[in-house]
């Protein structure tokens, strides 16, 4: 039984995502996230949407997304909307390389209203130029003013006014975050051409109509500045979040897609059923005391 408390969801049908990234392998953790995203959804009345986050085309591998739709339907856990047949099937809206459009269509919005500027910085420059031992890089806002020649120049920043954010995690409580100190104007396009996760997970949210984003407590110093973003692009609120507790190795360090002993493939080749999966996944994120076998219908269960 959860030890969450009750959750203040929007009035149902709302929607979440399960968003995995094609970079590798799923693994436990994803299972875990999958539990927190589908048991929830069938608890309280959300509808689950899948979306592929292959925005970062160097790392994303069409034979990690091929692997990632059999192994959610392994799982038993269909997506209300993003189906895995018709993601396979071809282009869809629910793949990111597919809604490049929409992305680039969000950041002409913001640069019409002077919010988004080209910048010419390299990493080692904002590396160079970060404070000692800070956590994160912080870009402090060198190309603003600097009316670069937008054709010479793709990359992108979106300016972020020095605001405090402030939302209530639905598992963690009250938060607060300065997005504008702790990472500066936000890139939404790199120097290839690529869309970042930043900007292409605020354009999907807001598109696509995400009232309840769960996810890994890793994320959780993104939120603010996916609010701030949000803001920018128009939305009038906020989605809710809920960010849960990430699933550790015996050892204390994360899982990770190379950790080959936690792959949902295999584990299923070494003759897991699913239920054993999720009924561990469950477990590692403290939702069951016992790694008692879940069925997929059962997983609504673990919130009631
Ligand atoms: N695509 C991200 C990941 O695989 C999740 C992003 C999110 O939930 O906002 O870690």
């Amino acid at each position: 039984m959860c030890a969450c408390p009750s959750f203040s969801l929007p009035p149902a049908p709302w929607t979440t995502r399960f968003a995995p990234a094609p970079t590798g392998l799923l693994h436990l953790g994803h299972a875990a996230n999958a539990v927190f995203v589908w048991g929830i959804a069938r608890a309280f009345g959300g509808r689950v949407v899948l979306r592929v986050e292959d925005h970062d085309r160097i790392r994303c591998r069409p034979e990690h997304e091929r692997a990632l739709l059999d192994d959610l339907d392994w799982l038993g856990l269909a997506p209300d909307l993003g189906a895995t047949a018709e993601l396979r099937a071809g282009p869809s809206p629910y793949r990111q390389s597919d809604r490049t459009a929409l992305y680039a269509a969000a950041l002409a919005r913001l640069e019409a209203s002077g919010l988004a500027y080209p910048c010419a910085c390299s990493r080692r420059a904002i590396r160079d130029g970060s404070p000692q031992g800070a956590t994160e890089l912080r870009y402090p806002g060198t190309c603003r003013a600097r009316g670069l020649d937008p054709a010479a120049h793709p990359m992108r920043r979106v300016r972020l006014d020095p605001l405090a954010i402030a939302f209530d995690d639905l598992l963690l409580g009250s938060q607060r975050q300065l997005p504008a100190e702790e990472c500066g104007d936000l890139l939404a396009r790199d120097r290839d051409g690529n869309w970042t996760y930043q900007f292409a997970v605020v354009v999907d949210d807001l598109e696509q109509g995400i009232d309840v984003v769960i996810r890994g407590a890793d994320l959780l110093p993104s939120t603010g500045r996916q609010i701030q973003l949000a803001a920018l692009l128009g939305r009038s609120a906020p989605p809710r979040f809920l960010h849960h507790p990430l699933l550790l190795r015996p050892d204390g360090t994360k899982l990770s897609k190379a950790n080959r002993d936690t792959g949902l493939a295999d584990l299923r080749a070494a003759g897991w059923e699913r239920e054993r999966v999720l009924g561990e996944a469950a477990c590692l994120a403290g939702l069951q005391r016992e790694p008692a076998p879940l069925a997929p219908e059962g997983l609504a269960g673990l919130f009631l």
